[in-house]
């Protein structure tokens, strides 16, 4: 269905925006510019200025809705202002808002409980942190701590934070700045589309065998992975790798460590986490993002006996598991479940994929569509024999959709691949609306 504009029809969403008499778009970009840091970066010709957000949707100035496939990064995984997260965080910020390692408090063991429950094995003892990246500092420093051993193993293109340790994890040009990060071995990645191997999980895997035997004293401290590459691009590791992987990584006697920060929390649809879909048991998980639906809350779990290695110095956070956090968070995996989100991002993203699949038979410029749930990708080229990619292309695409109504992400190392990562409340009308969006985007090129 269209509108008199020739523009698909957004599906109807019962909801009225607040009024709006707050600054001009123009104003906050002028302030922005003077007073924010000059690194924070946005996709479109003239920034959006968004003051509400509901569920999947978002609202401009002017009340005009957006449907969004971003999520915040894959970070909003009930929705935006969810009335249950945002009425739990509120009944907590008038009972106590900060108390942390010093006392009791049932929230936040409560939270540590409940994540708990969620993982494999002896996976359960947690430490909260605000973000993805201080988890997967946290993470590193674990594994070097038990292990003895300072080396670290990441696969290239990966992306695992910005502070001293993660930036060394993290392998990608764009993300690095020239700091001491030592003692981080990059892996040939196991990209099915542009690895020089394609799917064949050995051939990857021989990699990490010579980096152990090469790079390092045959001994590691750790292995970290995710197991879809988000900013990378929604890069799904290779089927059969990370058993692989891993089995290298413990010979050596090295930790494996599954960055969840984007793929966990039930976005992969089929299951929770997205280690789970390669079948491995990882020694430390980290999260963020949607673990919070957007409020400041990361956490690393791992087993009793790593988790002893904190106890050899003071190690704390001020804000990690802070109440307000994580009431949020317990809040969250109860809509998960009650609202089966889960189910919701498999079943619509397999529906979503299909349609996608569809619009690469009519449009030669999509290269390769992948992913899963609601964690999923299509990267633009140029030529699809040379898979050359088609930088400028994107963003003219991007900027059709957000005139249309359809905010969605892009990534990977040239910054070609659009990410799809919507909340997981993204329906299949929403699905359809995205793709005949797309559709006309694409058109236009
Ligand atoms: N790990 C992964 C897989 C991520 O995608 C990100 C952020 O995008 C991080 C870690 C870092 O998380 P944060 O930005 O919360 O520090």
């Amino acid at each position: 269905e269209t509108t008199s504009a020739g523009v698909p029809r957004m599906p109807a969403f019962d909801h009225v925006p607040l009024p709006y008499d707050g600054p001009s778009a123009a104003d906050i970009a002028r302030k922005r510019a003077e007073y924010l840091s000059p690194s924070l970066f946005h996709f479109y010709s003239k920034p959006l200025n968004i003051v509400e957000g509901k569920r999947q949707y978002l609202y401009d100035e002017h009340g005009r809705r957006y449907l969004d496939a971003f999520a915040g990064i894959a970070t909003v995984c009930c929705g935006h202002c969810h009335p249950d997260v945002v009425d739990a965080i509120t009944r907590q910020a008038k009972r106590l808002q900060h108390s942390t390692v010093l006392y009791l408090n049932h929230v936040i063991a409560d939270f540590a409980e409940a994540l708990a429950s969620k993982l494999p094995g002896d996976l359960k003892v947690v430490f909260f942190t605000n973000s993805g990246t201080e988890a997967n500092e946290l993470a590193i420093l674990m594994a070097r701590l038990y292990t003895g051993s300072h080396d670290i193993i990441s696969l290239r293109n990966s992306y695992h934070g910005n502070a001293a340790g993660t930036m060394g994890a993290t392998a990608q040009k764009n993300w690095k700045f020239n700091v001491i990060q030592s003692g981080v071995h990059h892996a040939v990645n196991p990209d099915p589309y542009r690895g020089a191997f394609g799917s064949d999980a050995e051939k990857y895997v021989r990699d990490v065998q010579e980096i152990i035997e090469f790079g390092t004293t045959g001994q590691v401290a750790g292995f970290i992975s995710e197991a879809i590459q988000g900013v990378g691009g929604i890069v799904e590791v290779s089927p059969g790798y990370l058993p692989l992987a891993y089995d290298k990584v413990r010979k050596a006697g090295g930790l494996c460590i599954a960055d969840e920060v984007q793929a966990g929390f039930a976005r992969v649809g089929s299951h929770f986490w997205g280690f789970e879909t390669h079948g491995v048991v990882p020694d430390i998980v980290t999260m963020a993002k949607g673990i919070g639906n957007g409020i400041p809350l990361g956490a690393v779990v791992t087993t009793p006996e790593v988790a002893q290695v904190l106890t050899r110095r003071c190690y704390f956070n001020t804000f990690g598991g802070n109440p307000l956090c994580t009431a949020g968070g317990l809040a969250v995996l109860e809509v998960l479940e009650k609202e089966r989100l889960q189910e919701n991002a498999f079943v619509v993203g397999s529906y979503l994929k299909d349609r996608l699949r569809g619009l690469q038979e009519k449009h030669e410029i999509i290269g390769d569509v992948r992913g899963t749930g609601f964690m999923l990708g299509i990267e633009l080229v140029t030529d699809r024999q040379l898979k050359t990619p088609a930088k400028d292309e994107i963003c003219h695409a991007m900027e059709y959709m957000k005139d249309m109504g359809v905010l969605v992400g892009k990534g990977g190392f040239y910054g070609n691949v659009f990410r799809i990562t919507p909340p997981l409340c993204f329906t299949k009308e929403d699905a359809d609306f995205f793709v005949e969006v797309m559709d006309i985007a694409l058109s236009k090129l």
